[in-house]
Order: structure tokens, then C-alpha cells, then sequence
């Protein structure tokens, strides 16, 4: 099949269950970019080989998550941003270099994941902490010139003096709020080098919108321009989903109480229309089912 071909190419309702279960990210997308994503990631599962360690099997469930969040970030730049990438290996066990333990790296050709902890990320959609995004920004990075340095951009783009002033304007301000004990929308794990300046910054524009558009309106500017996506009303539309949730959890409670209130004030009376001698004792044979029916039904239709 053809690039092209792939490109057209969509998930299996099983495939867009797995991602729906796990990807938080792929939740908030707009329907339009679901459908482009999918094409992307038929390309993405066509020319990628993935690998185990650790695993019997690379699962279904890996090549799909890791395709779909890979491919959100090249999702109005292209596949051509991931020509160089060749292969992904999922490990069961943390990453371990230098006596050091992490949860992925990436070279241009390479990534690995540890597949807790991309579960992980994939599941807290606003955590600032996704190991698909971040070791894909590096690959991004790298694509153009092969390093690492938070410079997405090939020295001859006419964006590349952006990328630079940014970086050195930004990066020392990071520096001097972690310093002083000052809280940044960008992870303090950002400092550990300058390479992890794009990658957190990349996290932060996806899992925290709306902070990084607020307290660092230039970063993320220039990263809506450099993926050509604007997060920030993904994420709205989340929030109002759930406070539409919310509210209509609070409305249905409200009117559960006032039936419970109906309910009781019903058997009060009856209890005192029997003392009195009003009614018989078979009253009650028909008021008891009655009375069930009623709570029963006041308690299991909707709002
Ligand atoms: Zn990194």
C-alpha cells in the first residue's frame, strides 16, 4: 500500500476502544483530527518495527498506543517529520543506563518505552508527565540536524533565530523559578538538560494547556505554530464535559432527596391515618406495594 493509500486508511472500532480506555489525549482530540491521526497511524504502524523486551508479544494494545500518541504530534506536519524512525521497542522492565533507571529514550531511529510507565501517562491526561510525547519531541529534535538541543528547526529554517532566542530567553527563567522555590508550568526535569527543554515544554502544551498559555504565552505560541495545533480548546471542551457531568449527577440527587422526602411524608401519613382508626389493616395490604413501587421507581428513572 501507498503512503497515500494509508493516509486514508482507518482504526477497527476494537482499535478505537483500546485508545478511548487509554488514551486520555485521544479523548479531547476534535473529531477531524481523529480521522487525520488514524490515517497517520497506519503510515506510522506500516514503517515502524516494533520490538520487546522482556514481553512475550508486542500487543495490539502497544502498537496502537504508541502509534496514536506518536502521531498526535505530527499531526498537521506530517509524516515526513518521522522518515528517520525506524524502530520502537516496548520494555517490561525500567530503562537502565549509566546505574540509572528511566522510562524511555530516543535517538532519530529509536525509541524505547517502558510500557508501565507510558500506561501511566497515557491515562492522566493532565499530569505534565506523557513518555510518548516527550521521547517523540526528541525525536523531532534530532530529525533535523541529528542533536539533541531543544532546536526543532534546521539551521537554514527561517524560524531557527526564534527557536534560539527562546531558548535562551526561556530556559534561564525556568532556571531562576525552580531556584527560588517558585513553581513553573514547565517540569523542573527540564533542567537536567537543555535537550529536555523542547520535550517538557511539548508535555506542557498537551497535558497543560491553559497554564502555558497563560504564564508562558511565547512557548507556547511558538509551539502552536512549529505542531500547528492549539490544544487549549481541547482540553475546554473536556472541562465542560465533565462540569456538565457534575452538574447533571447534582440535579439527579436533588430529585432522588425530594422523592425520598414524598416517600416518607406518604408513610407518615398512613402510620397516622392508622393510629387514629381511619383506615383498617387492610389499608396496608395496598399501601405496601404501592409505597415500594413508588421509592423503587423514584429511584431508578433518570433525572
Ligand atoms: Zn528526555
Amino acid at each position: 500500500m501507498t503512503r497515500e493509500e494509508l493516509l486514508k486508511q482507518q482504526l477497527t472500532d476494537e482499535q478505537r476502544k483500546i485508545l478511548s480506555d487509554c488514551s486520555a489525549l485521544y479523548n479531547r482530540l476534535p473529531s477531524d483530527l481523529k480521522t487525520k491521526l488514524e490515517g497517520l497511524m497506519h503510515v506510522f504502524l506500516h514503517e515502524v518495527t516494533f520490538d520487546r523486551e522482556g514481553f512475550t508479544e508486542v500487543t495490539e494494545e502497544m502498537r496502537i498506543c504508541v502509534a496514536a500518541e506518536a502521531c498526535v504530534l505530527i499531526l498537521n506536519r506530517g509524516y515526513d517529520s518521522y522518515s528517520q524512525l525506524r524502530r520502537v521497542t516496548i520494555s517490561k522492565d525500567a530503562l537502565k543506563r549509566d546505574g540509572e533507571e528511566w522510562a524511555g529514550w530516543a535517538g532519530r531511529r529509536d525509541v524505547s518505552l517502558q510500557w508501565d510507565a507510558v500506561l501511566h501517562g497515557m491515562k492522566q491526561g493532565n499530569d505534565n508527565y506523557n513518555v510518548i510525547l516527550h521521547e517523540f519531541a526528541h525525536v523531532l529534535d534530532q530529525a533535523d540536524d541529528a542533536q539533541a538541543q531543544s532546536i526543532p528547526v534546521h539551521e537554514g529554517s527561517v524560524d531557527r533565530a526564534k527557536w534560539e532566542e527562546l531558548l535562551k530567553r526561556e530556559y534561564p527563567r525556568i532556571k531562576a523559578a525552580y531556584k527560588v522555590g517558585r513553581a513553573h508550568t514547565i517540569r523542573e526535569y527540564a533542567l537536567s538538560d537543555e535537550a529536555e527543554f523542547f520535550t517538557c515544554a511539548t508535555e506542557s502544551f498537551f497535558e497543560r494547556p491553559k497554564e502555558l498559555k497563560k504564564y508562558n504565552p511565547e512557548i507556547y505560541d511558538i509551539l502552536q505554530d512549529y505542531y500547528g495545533l492549539d490544544p487549549l480548546p481541547w482540553s475546554r471542551a473536556e472541562e465542560k464535559r465533565i462540569e456538565q457531568k457534575a452538574q447533571e449527577w447534582g440535579k439527579r440527587k436533588f430529585i432522588r432527596l425530594i422523592w425520598m422526602g414524598v416517600s416518607v411524608t406518604l408513610m407518615a401519613v398512613a402510620m397516622f391515618l392508622r393510629v387514629f382508626e381511619i383506615v383498617s389493616d387492610d389499608f396496608f395490604i395496598y399501601f405496601y406495594p404501592v409505597w415500594f413501587l413508588l421509592i423503587i421507581w423514584s429511584q431508578t428513572k433518570k433525572s
